[in-house]
């Protein structure tokens, strides 16, 4: 190729991108002016105040106290002597298939699915997402300087055009700050642990040498995040319904696996936008120095339901959270009510429907009922060991308390209706909900003979 050529084809390729790039954020600005519309169609309003309570004082906690850390570290954990049993569970699924016994949503390519899904997630041992990001700005550049309103308008598109499914803006409440961090190095201890070996992690590639890490804990949040670092970003990233709706299997757990993925490239590449904009920005999903249920809540994205997830108007429960940290000042969203923490008090579908029974039947408490439960704010706990039991024996993560949630719906005009009815309907939405077959599990093999053009299926908020 001559030179001419070549630079007529660079020049070309440079205007293909930048096409495409204005395209996206375009796409992007329209799929957020739209999303507010649908919302006011489905009777969701805006409050001043979350439908959650706090009653008290809110007793933060150090993140190596949720399940999924005591039952790595804490040998008085009930869970800590099954925790293998997750490898064993995954062993044993894993030998049915080399055996020729392997039950449907369990057999190769649903393995080969779900475990390609964390090749991002997992690259470098978790979440990366354990740095305070610092601004990177050109030779002489300055802090990109705007409104408030500006602000959280270009961080929106921007994390729609990474992929975000769902995002809002809030204050970072400091309740929502745990006290320490559970650290990367922990997780590594982990992969040379029992789960690790049982898994095939060599711990010869592990950067630190095993004999070396000791107990320890990091600075508190309070000292890693400055208090100018007080807005936030949430995000939400969507799961695939007819994935979910094969839970408990590899299929649905592809789905989960490939939304960490997905949450991960959202949120460092916006960190990375933030950053080019002059602001520090700290990215935290899969682990992090908050908690991210209650800031979607306060950032507008959906309410809190019995089975202690964000319910999201046009989801339901079926996506994953995260989100970015950051001293660059946002305008607020306003949180959410559709009625889902009035319809919860009479649906009790989840905690029928959980296989562990980590859910619960009555009234939401503020007292603090498990170990892995904060006091402080009214809500139905969620008792994570038995829930985590559950996925180490099983072989795979459980996903009911997510597809069995009547606000679980692919997208369509009847469900929406239904969902606008819900609260004053009570019961009534639920029984029907069983009786047209929502609740039932599906099988995984048609997944995989499903027209590849109409898969997966579009929600109402992309093109
Ligand atoms: S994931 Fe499954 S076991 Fe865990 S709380 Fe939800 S329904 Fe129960
Ligand atoms: S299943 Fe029912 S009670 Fe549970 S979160 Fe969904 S709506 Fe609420």
């Amino acid at each position: 190729m001559s030179n001419k050529s070549r630079r007529d084809f660079l020049k070309k390729s440079a205007g293909i991108a930048a096409g495409a790039g204005a395209l996206s954020l375009l796409r992007a600005e329209k799929a957020l002016a739209r999303s507010e519309r649908l919302r006011q169609r489905l009777g969701v309003r805006r409050v001043d105040r979350p439908t959650y309570q706090t009653v008290g004082e809110v007793e933060r906690f150090h993140s190596r106290n949720t399940a999924f850390s005591r039952a790595v570290w804490d040998v008085t954990s009930p869970n800590h002597p099954a925790y293998p049993q997750q490898a064993l569970g995954n062993a044993r699924r894993a030998q049915d298939v080399a055996d020729g016994t392997a039950e449907d949503g369990f057999r190769h390519p649903e393995f080969a699915l779900s475990d390609a899904g964390t090749l991002l997630w997992y690259t470098g041992f978790g979440f990366m997402v354990t740095h305070l990001w610092e601004p990177f700005l050109k030779p002489g550049w300055k802090p990109y300087e705007c409104s408030p309103e500006e602000a959280s308008q270009l961080l929106k598109i921007a994390a729609k055009h990474f992929g975000a499914s769902l995002v809002g803006t809030t204050k970072l409440n400091p309740n929502w700050r745990y006290t320490h961090r559970y650290h990367d190095e922990t997780v590594k201890r982990r992969a040379a642990g029992p789960l690790g070996r049982a898994l095939g992690v060599n711990p010869a590639h592990l950067a630190t040498p095993v004999e070396d890490w000791v107990a320890f804990d990091t600075p508190p949040v309070d000292e890693e995040l400055p208090p100018e670092m007080n807005n936030v970003v949430s995000v939400a990233v969507e799961m695939d319904y007819q994935m979910f709706r094969t839970s408990p299997s590899k299929i649905e757990w592809a789905a989960t696996t490939h939304a960490y993925s997905k949450m991960k490239y959202i949120v460092m590449h916006l960190a990375q936008f933030i950053n080019n904009l002059g602001y520090r920005a700290w990215p935290y999903g899969s682990g992090g120095p908050v908690l991210s249920i209650p800031i979607a809540v306060d950032a507008g994205m959906g309410e809190l339901g019995r089975n202690g997830l964000l319910i999201t108007p046009e989801y339901g429960p079926r996506v994953r959270l995260c989100g970015v940290i950051t001293d660059m000042p946002l305008a607020q969203d306003r949180p959410i009510d559709m009625g889902v923490w009035d319809f919860c008090q009479t649906c009790e579908k989840c905690a029928k429907e959980c296989p562990a029974g980590a859910l619960q039947f009555g009234e939401p408490t503020s007292h603090k009922k498990f170990r892995t439960t904060a006091a402080g704010v009214l809500k139905w706990p969620v008792d994570g060991e038995a829930c985590n039991y559950y996925w180490a024996t099983e072989g795979t993560v459980c996903g009911n308390c997510v597809s069995k949630c009547p606000y679980n719906k692919p997208w369509g005009a009847l469900h929406r209706v239904a969902q606008v009815l819900a609260p004053t309907m009570g019961s009534l939405w639920v029984k029907m909900d069983d009786l047209f077959g929502y609740s039932d599990k599906i099988p995984s093999q048609p997944f995989w003979e499903q027209d590849p053009r109409e898969f997966p299926k579009r929600g109402p908020f992309q093109d």
